[in-house]
């Protein structure tokens, strides 16, 4: 079995090669010219949910935030507890001047079984430093929607899937309360899409409000 680090550094070379030596002119534009991407994604740490990879981005084309369950916390004036995340969505839509945010869920979320879980007493680690659960509990909302619409004959895996989707539009609802990003909906220079990809199938839907679902792409 290979080494995990020894992996990493042999994916370098190959980036190497395939930037610097084959591409080498356009790898000068990339570096010379500063980046100037035109999306901001928001997704899970989940290591199979690879924004770049998903879309097929090249260097320069999208700016990426990634943490546990793709959740973005309410605004809060002056006093955020979330300044990492507030900070990228000010730089992306402030100074990038992105056209697009999109909040990319996925099925099988370790976060979200942490929040739907919680009640079960199955928190990942006992006591006061519980940052998972902690963090994901920002997305009770979502937890509240799917208790309401699922009864006994839910399955876990069912309850599971759809609050990974609604946990999505939380996030987009959230995020449409911070200043920088309701100004520029209202400007029309910025859109908002909620995504969800399902790793078994590999198939990345979109939400449509028109028909309050998601839908493949
Ligand atoms: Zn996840």
């Amino acid at each position: 079995m290979s080494d995990a680090y020894e992996d990493l550094i042999e994916g370098y070379r190959t980036f190497r090669r395939e930037y610097l030596d084959k591409r080498f002119e356009a790898y000068r534009a990339w570096a010379s010219k500063g980046q100037n991407p035109r999306t901001l994604i928001i997704g899970c740490s989940d290591s199979r949910v690879n924004p770049a990879i998903l879309t097929h981005a090249g260097l320069g084309e999208i700016f990426v935030v990634n943490n546990v369950a793709n959740i973005v916390p309410p605004y809060e004036k002056g006093k955020s507890h979330h300044k990492s995340l507030g900070a990228a969505i000010q730089f992306a839509v402030n100074h990038l001047k992105v056209e697009h945010i999109i909040v990319l869920g996925h099925s099988g979320c370790g976060g979200i079984r942490a929040l739907m879980t919680d009640d079960a007493g199955q928190r990942f680690d006992a006591g006061e430093d519980d940052y998972i659960a902690d963090w994901v509990s920002i997305l009770q909302p979502a937890k509240d929607i799917v208790c309401a619409c699922c009864d006994a004959s839910t399955s876990q895996d069912d309850k599971l899937r759809l609050a990974e989707m609604e946990g999505v539009l939380v996030s987009i609802r959230y995020l449409a309360g911070y200043p920088w990003v309701r100004q520029a909906i209202e400007a029309g220079t910025l859109s908002l899409h909620a995504w969800y990809f399902h790793v078994d199938s590999g198939e990345l839907r979109s939400y449509r409000p028109e028909e309050g679902r998601f839908k493949p792409l």
